[in-house]
């Protein structure tokens, strides 16, 4: 038995390497005859790539990376097919987005009908008395003209409790037998800090409870996930990531079960992106205990940053503002966290290495967060704490210029201009040049990223290039037209600034010898294509890590 088996080991891979440097590795696969946006300014177009034990070998011209196949090589021909990086979902939830795919009813439909119909053959198949639950649910999507109340869910499911959540994650809709199972009556009151809805005609349960009043409904339904429900949860959505393009994604409010979920996916083969797992700040003191920080990890699964929530949400309009939201005059949106409780988590995860990163929606929000930041930065220099907004939408020009004095990195909504539309009437005509500012961003050099919010948000790579190249939603309705950006700079958004939110642009984000290979094979040319049907390019194939994770 050696005494250090770990060490000997190393040294041994050492004189491997030694032995075969890597520009005598030859090519598991070569992609040819290709329309390759690499994203690497030095280079910034190629025609093929080879690949070798997942990491890219060469990029370059046909000419020049074919040649160094070898007898074992495969060789694609793509036929002219465009070729980008994989790209970076760098805000989004998919690891508890995938245990609610795998749980719950998708309640995304566009009537009040279609949705009863959905949870009546969910409640055929569960035992009666046991709990029917659904979401992303969104009132302004059904054709309806009215929000789903206690009466349509009694009609569908007289049997089993039924919970349907708002695609926002604030607000839920129950039948009977659901308030019934939490004690809820006619008379319960508000709970501090929530809100159970009555019919203002009858004072009977409306259906809909909001924010804390949540909380009664969670603690009547019965936690029964396991370990390996997790698991499941991240290998499905793994699975519908992967059919858009996506190679990576920024879990945003991470907890241990999900970086838990993320190794044991892993090991079993199953995780299709990288995953940088950020961790909620009511966990900060047991990681920090434990010796983790931010960075900790491998190419696929990494510890994130320090999540802190700072404001409210800007689909359910709550995020906090300096002038009222349009036709709400006394409406400013509220503060979720206090100035105080976000310095002092901050100053711990801050001191002990760790990155933050802070939501923070309206510009009241993102001026106070900005503030902590200051003064971390002022109390205790770190070099490159590379802080985060998370979303950072409403914005002026004095909040941009400290986010760029800062080094600091938002990552702005980019689906909710083109998904999200019927909202944006809330937030008028003239703030919204001031929302999602992509552009404000980019003339300032700060590397704002590409970020779904998923559920909340669609994560689909190619509908983020559309919103923020066009700003116009589904009906074609125009929203803040003056912070477009160009198809080029909606690539580098989407990959190579996400990279750099989580320290690995030199890992990846970009098509160059020694990064990942992690691309997406793309079935027309984006920058060719007329911008009102960017989201109409199929995705052909997507890779990870040298392995395909999707093949249409
Ligand atoms: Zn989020």
């Amino acid at each position: 038995m050696t005494i250090n088996p770990g060490r000997r080991d190393f040294l041994a891979s050492m004189a491997a390497a030694a032995l075969f440097p890597l520009e005598e590795e030859k090519p598991e696969l070569i992609l040819h005859n290709a329309n390759i946006v690499t994203v690497n300014s030095r280079e910034p177009r190629a025609q093929a790539v080879a690949i070798s034990r997942g990491r890219i070998l060469a990029v370059g011209s046909d000419q020049d990376v074919l040649h160094l196949g070898a007898a074992g090589s495969r060789k694609i021909d793509l036929g002219g097919k465009t070729l980008l990086p994989g790209f970076i979902d760098a805000h989004s939830h998919p690891a508890m987005a995938g245990v609610m795919h795998l749980r719950m009813v998708d309640c995304d439909l566009r009537s009040i009908s279609a949705l009863q119909a959905a949870l009546r053959a969910r409640a055929a198949k569960t035992p009666a008395g046991e709990w029917v639950l659904g979401f992303k649910y969104d009132d302004t999507k059904t054709a309806d003209g009215r929000p789903l109340n206690i009466s349509d869910l009694d009609a569908a499911v007289p049997d089993h409790p039924v919970q349907i959540e708002h695609r926002g994650g604030h607000t839920a809709y129950c039948n009977s037998l659901a308030f019934q199972k939490a004690g809820i009556n006619d008379k319960t009151p508000d709970p501090a800090g929530g809100k159970i809805d009555h019919d203002p005609a009858t004072g009977k349960l409306s259906g809909r409870v909001a924010e804390s009043a949540r909380e009664i409904l969670d603690k009547a339904i019965p936690q029964t996930l396991t370990r390996d429900d997790h698991r499941e949860g991240v290998k499905l959505i793994s699975k519908m990531l992967a059919k858009t393009g996506i190679t990576s994604a920024h879990e945003a409010q991470g907890t241990p079960t999900d970086l838990l979920a993320y190794q044991d996916a892993h090991a079993a083969g199953e995780l299709l992106y990288r995953a940088y797992c950020f961790i909620n700040y009511r966990y900060i003191d047991s990681m920090i205990a434990a010796g983790v920080r931010t960075g900790l990890g491998d190419d696929w699964v990494r510890v994130g940053a320090m999540k802190l929530v700072c404001d409210g949400s800007i689909s359910e309009r709550t995020a906090r503002l300096s002038t009222a939201y349009a036709g709400r005059p006394n409406d400013f949106g509220i503060l979720v966290m206090t100035e105080d409780e976000l310095y002092s988590y901050g100053r711990k995860a801050h001191l002990a290495g760790w990155q933050i990163g802070t939501h923070a929606n309206g510009d009241v929000g993102i001026d106070t967060t900005l503030r902590v930041y200051e003064r971390l930065q002022r109390e205790n220099p770190r070099h490159d704490p590379r802080f985060r907004l998370e979303h950072c939408t409403v914005i002026n020009d004095d909040l941009v210029r400290r986010i760029e004095a800062l080094g600091a990195i938002p990552t702005p909504f980019s689906t909710y201009v083109y998904y999200h539309g019927e909202k944006m009437k809330y937030y008028g005509a003239e703030r919204l040049n001031h929302m999602f500012a992509l552009r404000s961003f980019l003339d300032a050099g700060i590397p704002a990223t590409q970020a779904s919010d998923y559920p909340p948000g669609e994560f689909i790579p190619m509908m983020a290039l559309q919103s923020e190249v066009t700003r116009a939603d589904i009906k074609g309705n125009v929203w803040g037209p003056k912070q477009k950006i160009t198809v080029e700079e909606a690539i580098r958004v989407g990959t190579i600034h996400g990279a750099y939110a989580s320290y690995e642009e030199n890992l990846k984000g970009s098509l160059e010898a020694g990064k990942v290979a992690d691309l997406v094979v793309l079935g027309r040319d984006p920058l060719k294509e007329e911008p009102s049907t960017l989201i109409s390019i199929p995705v052909e194939r997507t890779m990870a890590g040298g392995r395909w994770t999707f093949e249409a």
